[in-house]
């Protein structure tokens, strides 16, 4: 098969990637063999390729926002047929006995396995996951279209869910890339006031486009005190403003894998029971839950179509907040 390897962590810039022949992976036990037709690139991707996540293998093939059609199974798959869409996500596995997963924190578990990370994903023609953490994929949805759900979607949702937003209040998005122009079709469907507070000016304009009230730089003070905040940019210098922008006893969602030093913190900043936390993975139940809202809102994803062997430039075109809504490799 094709796939884009990276054999060892470098920045974007100088293409890491490699579009290259690789043996076509063989299913085993609970193992469906997916034909990839689409998948999303995600910014934990970038922290893959450029070494902000340190190697677990190398070479490995990234991607895990993945959706195509099961091909070939191992003898131990009941839950799916041969033909059946699929989508595979981030949680790739877990050992289903550590005392997270028992309490149903999942997302928790200590020894998980990550698609495209611990194990190769999506930047290829072929890939495997367990059937147990595999979505259907509603035959309504496009291969292109739902491929940013599973990860920017998932995880969108639960930073939203983890931020406390409730009905009709007022809600910060840092960052307005893939997750936060689904988050923001959760949050309005909700009837939640959005801001947004982005670096990039197309960005920003995205966001009003998308419903936002306001807009304004990414350390900008929005016009009025916020209910919660969710911080998808990957920039440590966003939550003491994050958190200067909060109500008393609101909370501030970290929604990235991966983040740069946060700076020193006045404490009044995050006095009067104010929240800041991180988002961690997601359960399949949130996997679930989001896209059956999906369906029901329905959410549009906009998308940035690139061939599986220009993602390279995919990556960089992320890097630099070129992307409007989601990048997804197309395979087939
Ligand atoms: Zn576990
Ligand atoms: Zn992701």
């Amino acid at each position: 098969m094709k796939a884009c390897l990276l054999r060892s962590p470098a920045r974007v810039e100088t293409n890491p990637l490699e579009f290259t022949d690789a043996a076509d992976p063989v299913p085993q036990g609970d193992q469906v063999r997916v034909r990839v037709a689409a998948c999303g690139v995600c910014r934990t991707d970038l922290h893959v390729v450029e070494g902000e996540l340190p190697p677990r293998k190398l070479p490995v093939i990234p991607g895990h926002q993945v959706v195509g059609r099961i091909e070939r199974m191992g003898a131990n798959v009941s839950r799916f047929r041969i033909g059946d869409r699929v989508g595979i996500p981030w949680l790739n596995r877990t050992d289903g006995v550590c005392v997270y997963c028992r309490e149903g924190k999942e997302n928790l578990c200590d020894n998980p396995t990550f698609t495209g990370y611990t194990v190769d994903g999506g930047y290829a023609e072929y890939t495997l996951a367990p059937e147990g953490f595999v979505y259907p994929i509603p035959e309504a949805l496009t291969e292109q279209h739902a491929a940013p759900l599973l990860c920017a979607g998932i995880i969108g949702f639960r930073s939203l869910r983890l931020s406390g937003i409730e009905e009709g209040g007022k809600l910060g998005l840092y960052g307005f890339g893939a997750a936060a122009s689904l988050a923001i079709q959760v949050a309005r469907h909700w009837n939640v006031s959005v801001y947004a507070m982005t670096r990039d000016a197309r960005h920003q304009k995205l966001a009003l486009e998308m419903g936002a009230v306001w807009a304004g730089g990414t350390v900008e003070e929005p016009p009025e005190k916020l209910d919660a905040a969710v911080v998808f940019a990957p920039a440590g210098e966003i939550v003491p403003a994050a958190l200067k922008a909060l109500k008393k006893g609101g909370t501030v969602a970290l929604g990235g894998i991966h983040m740069s030093p946060i700076p020193a913190l006045d404490y009044n900043l995050l006095y009067q029971e104010r929240v800041l936390r991180s988002v961690a993975n997601n359960t399949r139940q949130d996997g679930a839950d989001f896209l059956r809202l999906a369906a029901e809102i329905p959410i549009h994803t906009a998308i940035e179509l690139f061939p599986l062997r220009d993602a390279n430039r995919a990556l960089n075109a992320l890097k630099n907040d070129a992307i409007r809504g989601a990048a997804v490799l197309q395979v087939e």
